[in-house]
């Protein structure tokens, strides 16, 4: 079967208000969202408009999450493929993908392109990793560099890519007119989880006296998407019981659960 090259999402429905938390990374990609609704104002004193930027933080912080909500509030399609998943290409198949990609990005320019983990990609060249041929790998990033100095001052389409691996990243992709801007995307403090709480407890039918504040404060270290899955968890929990209201010991038997979940997956990587 033929590998989908990439995802195409024409009417983002993602907004700063899915994302919670985060203050400083949305006001730093709020500026992102006023370029692509109105260029001419930026570049009207002859400046360029950044092309792309590095969203970096641990996994689960809401990443993708903000990339889709700038194209949300810009209201302009988002484009978005994954760097693992070049894990398991063909050889040649990934530098003709992302001219593909960057082709029907500028086609329906303004747009956002979001590469999710850009390490599997982007690490420094030379550096061989298990994933098998290293001179595919290096093919694919070089057309990435070389699709994003291609682009001319009034292309009008903005790179976001995602990593939890700055570090080894090709110091290539950092360099001046492709990612020069990091935005740090980190694991939410006791206030911020208070906040992910509320987003992720609306959908549910839950008992009146919940506490956010209790549960924040139960769950240090854990991320927005552990937070997302403690919520759909204690839902199905308190459901399996027949309850009718997702109660608070619903949410601390989630918890446990997926702390568990976490113990045993750190223990199979270390
Ligand atoms: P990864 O590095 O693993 O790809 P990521 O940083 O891109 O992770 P997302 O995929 O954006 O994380 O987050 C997964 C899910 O977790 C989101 O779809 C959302 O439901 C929830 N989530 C994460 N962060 C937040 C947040 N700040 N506010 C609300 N929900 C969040």
């Amino acid at each position: 079967s033929k590998a989908k090259l990439f995802d195409q999402n024409t009417e983002v429905k993602t907004s700063f208000k899915d994302v919670a938390g985060l203050e400083g990374a949305k006001e730093e990609v709020q500026e992102i969202v006023d370029f692509l609704k109105n260029p001419e104002k930026y570049t009207s004193l002859g400046g360029k408009i950044p092309k792309g930027a590095l969203l970096v933080g641990p996994p689960g912080t809401g990443k993708t999450l903000l990339a889709k909500a700038v194209a949300g509030e810009a209201k302009v399609p988002f484009f978005s493929l994954s760097g693992s998943d070049f894990v398991e290409m063909f050889v040649g198949v990934g530098a003709s993908r992302v001219r593909d990609l960057f082709k029907q990005a500028k086609e329906k320019s303004p747009a956002i392109i979001f590469i999710d983990e850009i390490d599997a990609i982007g690490r420094a060249r030379g550096k061989a990793n298990f994933s098998g041929s290293n001179d595919e790998r290096e093919n694919t990033l070089n057309q990435l560099l070389t699709e994003m100095d291609g682009f001319g001052t009034n292309t009008n389409v903005i790179v976001l890519a995602a990593t939890n691996r700055a570090d080894v990243l090709d110091k290539a992709l950092m360099r001046a007119g492709r990612f020069d801007r990091q935005i740090f995307v980190d694991l939410p403090d006791v206030r911020e989880r208070k906040e992910i709480f509320e987003v992720h407890l609306k959908p549910l039918k839950k008992a009146k006296d919940l506490n956010t504040d209790f549960l924040s404060k139960q769950t240090p270290g854990f991320s927005g998407a552990d937070i997302a899955n403690v919520c759909n968890e204690a839902a199905l929990i308190a459901a399996r019981k027949g309850k009718k209201h997702v109660e608070k010991q619903d949410f601390l038997d989630a918890v446990d659960r997926i702390v568990g979940g976490l113990e045993k997956k750190n223990k199979i990587i270390t």
